[in-house]
Order: C-alpha cells, then structure tokens, then sequence
C-alpha cells in the first residue's frame, strides 16, 4: 500500500501531478476539487449550496469532506491513495489522522508544490479560457489563494515539521515533466530502502 498526499496553492501543478503519479502507481487518485464538482451536477439542496461555496472561492464545510474521504479510502483504497486538495484544513487533518491510525495506515509521501502569487494567477485564468471553471476569475482567484495562505498552508507546514523525512518540497514554476521526474525519483529512492 502506498499513500500520498499532495500539497500546493491552487495552480501550482499538484493535480496534473497527482494524476500522473496516479496512473504510474496505478492508486486511485482522490481529488476532493473533481469529485466536489461531480457531485454538484446532482443539483440537490447540498449541491446547491457547495456550488456557491466553491463559485465564491471559499472552503466546503469539513464534515462534507471529511465524509467524501471517508467514505472513498474505506471502499476504494485497498491498494493506497493519492490526495489531493485533501486536507485543507487543521481540523481535516485531525480527521484523516484518526481514521488512518485506525486503518493502521500510513501516510508513505507527502509533496508540497508552491508557485508564487503571479504565476498561479496566470495559469489559471489561462486554464480558464479551456475549462470553465466558476472559480477560475481573478477576484476568485485571490480568495482562494488566501484561504489557502490563511488555512491550507498552516496544514502543510505542521506536516513538514511532523513528518520531515517524507515531505517533499517543489518548485512548481518547471516544467511538469521535470517535476514529474523528481517526484518519480524521490519515490524510486524509498523504494530501493524499503519493502514494497
Ligand atoms: P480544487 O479543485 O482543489 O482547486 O478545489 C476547488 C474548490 O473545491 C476549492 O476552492 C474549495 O471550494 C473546494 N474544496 C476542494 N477540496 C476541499 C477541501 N479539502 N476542503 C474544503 N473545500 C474544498
């Protein structure tokens, strides 16, 4: 089993990442922004309201996802998982902690990739021209970088200082090929010091 958390302001790569890792892995890759986003389509009452949650850059209530993840890593996480965007928040990463020491699971990777404000605002207006995304304007876009620097960030340098020796940090202003590689590099590194 291998499980992996992604990192990362909004832009900075760490979903085109976590999905090549996922398919070389071949582990589910959990990305609490896609699977937010299928469930809006449902267009129930919570549906509703996650949609303007998200419209508005802000966070989903953490019971919503803390259920979501739940509920995935029990039924379809056999072989491990890749987060991503998941967790955000403190009390999320409370939540995962309890449920993988009761799973007696653990977390094997953790990367954190940054970009500075101005080059995630460029990338994603960019990518909102291909997927229109509510979220993807710049006043959105601020938003969510703050809710990020106010909350998120705060999430991942707890684990960096937790859990040193598995927390990578990336530069997320390469090229993804050359990302991908170092993260496939790191990864190949433990597999040569450890059983898999
Ligand atoms: P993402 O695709 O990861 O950028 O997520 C898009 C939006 O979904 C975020 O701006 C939040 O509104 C919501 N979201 C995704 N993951 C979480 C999470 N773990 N906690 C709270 N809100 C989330």
């Amino acid at each position: 089993m291998i499980n992996i958390i992604f990192f990362g302001p909004p832009g900075a790569g760490k979903g085109t990442q976590a999905k090549i890792i996922s398919k070389f892995l071949n582990l589910p890759h959990l990305s609490t922004g896609d699977i937010l986003r299928s469930k809006i389509e449902k267009k129930d009452e919570t549906a509703v309201k996650v949609k303007n949650i998200i419209s508005s850059g802000k966070l989903v209530p953490d019971t919503i996802l803390n259920q979501i993840v739940l509920e995935k890593i029990i039924n379809e996480c056999q072989s491990g998982f890749i987060l991503d965007g998941y967790p955000r928040t403190l009390d999320q990463a409370n939540f995962l902690n309890k449920l993988l020491d009761k799973k007696n699971y653990i977390i094997n990777h953790i990367f954190n990739i940054d970009l500075n404000y101005e080059n995630l605002e460029k990338r994603i207006l960019k990518r909102s021209a291909e997927e229109n995304r509510d979220d993807d304007k710049a006043n959105i876009i601020k938003t969510r970088y703050l809710e990020y620097t106010k909350t998120t960030k705060k999430v991942s340098d707890f684990y960096r200082q937790k859990n040193n020796k598995i927390f990578f940090d990336l530069e997320g202003n390469e090229e993804i090929d050359q990302i991908t590689n170092k993260i496939k590099e790191i990864l190949k590194k433990s597999w040569n010091s450890t059983i898999f």
